[in-house]
């Protein structure tokens, strides 16, 4: 793989991985299933599935969110990792996973049908309703 490599972990260090090459501008789910999982709002990029390589993996378990898609988090320390829509070819991988000064920036919030109630948006982004994003992302 070639181009721009940034690092990836879970908090105890047990799943690592790198992303090589232009990472999708973040999305912010507020979905119920993301909100579960992330205990708030969930922020991640994507990238295609030959743009993650892991240097650690031991930690990392799969929980099948729905038909087709599944989650991946560390069962060491529980942190929220991936989602990959299967079929797709790609992860969509936690932005706050992700170290370093970043180049990424937030674009949208989505989903917000199923956004809590003790919290608002206040950063001026646009808000959709379900999902709308760029193609594949
Ligand atoms: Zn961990
Ligand atoms: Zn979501």
């Amino acid at each position: 793989m070639t181009g721009k490599v940034t690092k990836g972990s879970c908090l105890c260090g047990a799943v690592a991985f790198d992303l090589h090459g232009p990472l999708r501008p973040v999305y912010a789910c507020h979905c119920k299933q993301c909100r579960k999982t992330s205990g708030h709002f969930w922020a991640a990029t994507s990238v295609p599935d030959e743009a993650l390589t892991f240097t650690r993996d031991e930690g990392l378990r799969w929980f099948r969110s729905s038909e087709n898609t599944k989650r991946g988090f560390c069962g060491t320390c529980g942190s929220s990792l991936f989602w990959v829509p299967e079929g797709e070819r790609r992860t969509v991988v936690a932005a706050g996973a992700l170290e370093g000064e970043l180049e990424l920036q937030t674009k949208a919030h989505v989903f917000m049908c199923d956004k809590g109630s003790y919290y608002e948006i206040g950063d001026g982004l646009p808000q959709f309703e379900e999902f709308k994003g760029d193609e594949n992302a």
